[in-house]
């Protein structure tokens, strides 16, 4: 099915989705063969050649939901990441990334590099001149993130294009917080997308796997490399994963409305001191957002009045778990300084505006009323026990 006829709920539920010819069975067969005849066949099918009928489905699948001709399915975020890097760069390259990026990534860069033999360069903020003035002559790649974790800043996608193509760079994104349902940066010119599909497109909070989705020279540059590293998803999790992506659209369209309704209510809320949320008018980059998203997202953070304590706070919720994924269909918070960007110096947290007492929250499905209903009386405790500092 091509999905420039269909609707991305439609194409979660039936692009790419294998036929049960057998037994007519209403869902795509589960081929787990990592072994198959040789003779007669043009293809030699291997899961570490990212071939099997599972993973050529769901790549379709990937490819359609992105905007893309193609796709590779990787058995975790960070294997679909580090293969495209290093299929794009060699020794002598470099390349110039986002100044706010996944944890994971910024250590994957800041350990691995410099063994290839590869410079970089992180920018200097989010404008586009910010990236434009960390060219240099052996510039090949610019890698963002946006939104970015955890303030939620917005990089614009058409001008990133546009300076990649006027210097001949190819421009890459990490596009796991706006998952495919919000954000298609295809559209606005970027050449190769990537998401760890443990988040939105998982959704359950129990599948580790990643994709980039491409042109066909591009997959097949990234494919060159990654049946070397072998970082490729065994089929049955490729059969899972294709499973909950079927309920994609629903689930993200679900969060962007709670996350919305509540970005407003802390808004209004006289313990907050801060919200970060695209979606509010408030926030600086809302008309970019407006411009390149088509809903803006699960994901918020928020500071807390000074004198309350996060952690305190997040011991008084009872329904919004302390964990560090995101992007299930349960609420989920945590406060970067003690975790995701804990490692980074409290110097490197105040260049990118991490305070202490900000907390990321991954907005889930339930009823937004139970969610609110939490908070308030989390803040209710806090303010009674007097655990102002
Ligand atoms: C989780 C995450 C990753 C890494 O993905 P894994 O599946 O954990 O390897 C990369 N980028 C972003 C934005 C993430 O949230």
């Amino acid at each position: 099915m091509d999905n420039k006829y269909y609707g991305i709920n439609t194409v979660c539920t039936h692009t790419g989705e294998l036929k049960d010819t057998q037994f007519k069975g209403a869902v795509s067969p589960l081929y787990m063969s990592t072994s198959y005849a040789f003779e007669d066949v043009e293809v030699k099918r291997y899961p570490r050649y990212f071939n099997t009928p599972n993973q050529v489905a769901l790549a379709k699948k990937m490819a359609a939901l992105e905007h893309g001709e193609a796709a590779l399915i990787f058995g975790s975020g960070m294997a679909a990441i580090s293969t495209s890097l290093l299929a794009f760069l060699h020794s002598g390259d470099h390349v110039v990334f986002q100044n706010t990026l996944y944890g994971g990534t910024s250590n994957f860069i800041i350990e691995e590099f410099p063994k290839f033999g590869i410079e970089f360069s992180f920018t200097n903020g989010f404008s586009p001149e910010s990236f434009e003035a960390e060219i240099k002559d052996n510039t090949k790649v610019i890698y963002i993130e946006t939104p970015s974790n955890p303030l939620l800043t917005i990089t614009d996608l058409k001008a990133v294009a546009e300076i990649c193509r006027k210097h001949n760079l190819v421009s890459m994104i990490d596009n796991t917080f706006a998952s495919p349902v919000n954000q298609n940066p295809i559209d606005f010119g970027i050449d190769v997308v990537i998401h760890s599909a443990t988040k939105y497109m998982g959704g359950h909070s129990d599948i580790l796997a990643g994709t980039v989705i491409s042109t066909e020279a591009h997959i097949d540059t990234v494919f060159q490399m990654a049946k070397n590293f072998g970082g490729s998803l065994s089929d049955y999790t490729v059969w899972l994963l294709e499973r909950s992506i079927k309920t994609m659209g629903l689930r993200v369209k679900a969060q962007n409305k709670n996350a919305k309704k509540i970005a407003k209510y802390l808004e209004n809320h006289p313990d907050v001191e801060k919200v970060y949320y695209p979606g509010l008018k408030s926030h600086p980059d809302h008309d970019l957002a407006k411009s390149q998203m088509k809903g803006y997202g699960g994901m918020l953070s928020f500071e807390l009045k000074e004198g309350l304590d996060a952690s305190t706070f997040q011991k008084k919720l009872k329904l919004i778990k302390s964990s560090m994924s995101l992007a299930g269909v349960e609420s989920t918070i945590i406060t970067p300084t003690l975790t995701s960007h804990a490692l980074l110096s409290p110097e490197d947290r105040e260049k990118q505006g991490i305070k202490d007492n900000l907390m990321r929250f991954s907005v889930g499905i339930e009823e937004k009323e139970d969610i609110i209903q939490d908070i308030e009386q989390a803040l209710k405790e806090i303010n009674n026990s007097e655990v102002r500092i």
